[in-house]
C-alpha cells in the first residue's frame, strides 16, 4: 500500500509513509478481510460512515506538517484511524465525533492499538476522543497548533479559526456534498493564506455550522 498507493502518488514525507506503515488499518475495519483493508479505496465503518482511501490519509496528513508534540484537533474520528496516524507522528490529539457509538467505538481499537505500536517520534502522543458537534471545534483544548477536519464542509466554520494557534494550519476538505477539495489554510502573524490541494469525496459535516442533516 505504502509502496503502490501512497508513494508513486506523490506522498514524499518519509515520516508520514513510516507512520501508515506502522498503523494497521485492518484493525479499524472490524470484519473486513485483511487484504480489503489495505487496498486504495474508502472503507464503510458502522452507522453509514467511511474510513477515507489511504492516498488521501496520507496527504492530508502530510498537509498538515506534524511535528512531535503539537496539538491537533481532528473533526470526524470516525473509525479512529487517522487518530493513529497522528498519533503514531508525536501529535496530541483531540478527536470529536458526533455519533457516540463511533466514538466508543473508536476508543476501544485506539487504545488496543496504540499501545502497541511504536511511535515514529514520541511528543507525548496520545488521542482523546470526545463527543460534540465538531462544527463548534472544542473550545477547552484550544488553542490547537493544527485542525484536520475529515467530513465535507461547505465553508470554514468561525471556529476554527478562532481555535487555531498562530502560527498554525487547517486543512479541510471544502465544496458542496459531492465534490470537494482538500484546502489548507495557513495562519501566520494573524494573516490567512488559502491553498487548494487535492480533488476528494467526503461524507458530509454535519452540525450547527455544517450541513443540516
Ligand atoms: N477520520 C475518520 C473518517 C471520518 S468519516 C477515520 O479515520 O476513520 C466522517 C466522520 O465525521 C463520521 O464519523 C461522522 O459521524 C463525523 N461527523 C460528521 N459531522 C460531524 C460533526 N459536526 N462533528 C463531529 N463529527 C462529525
Amino acid at each position: 500500500m505504502v509502496e503502490h498507493d501512497l508513494r508513486r502518488r506523490g506522498v514524499r514525507d518519509p515520516r508520514v509513509l513510516e507512520a501508515m506503515r506502522r498503523v494497521p488499518r485492518h484493525r479499524f475495519v472490524p470484519g473486513m478481510p485483511v487484504e480489503r483493508a489495505y487496498a486504495d479505496r474508502a472503507l464503510p465503518t458502522a452507522e453509514g460512515q467511511t474510513i477515507s482511501q489511504p492516498y488521501i490519509v496520507a496527504r492530508m496528513t502530510e498537509l498538515l506538517h506534524v511535528d512531535p508534540g503539537v496539538r491537533v484537533l481532528e473533526i470526524g474520528t470516525g473509525s479512529g484511524y487517522q487518530a493513529a496516524v497522528l498519533a503514531t507522528l508525536g501529535a496530541r490529539v483531540v478527536s470529536v465525533e458526533r455519533s457516540p457509538a463511533l466514538a466508543e467505538r473508536a476508543r476501544q481499537v485506539l487504545a488496543d492499538v496504540l499501545g502497541e505500536i511504536e511511535a515514529v517520534e514520541d511528543g507525548d502522543a496520545a488521542v482523546r476522543v470526545v463527543v460534540g458537534d465538531g462544527t463548534l471545534g472544542w473550545p477547552e483544548g484550544a488553542p490547537y497548533d493544527r485542525i484536520m477536519v475529515t467530513a465535507a464542509a461547505p465553508s470554514v466554520p468561525e471556529a476554527y479559526r478562532e481555535q487555531l494557534a498562530d502560527p498554525g494550519l487547517i486543512v479541510i476538505p471544502l465544496g458542496d456534498r459531492e465534490q470537494q477539495y482538500l484546502t489548507v489554510i495557513q495562519r501566520r502573524e494573524g494573516q490567512f493564506v488559502q491553498t487548494r490541494d487535492t480533488g476528494c469525496r467526503f461524507v458530509p459535516l454535519v452540525g450547527e455550522a455544517g450541513w443540516g442533516e
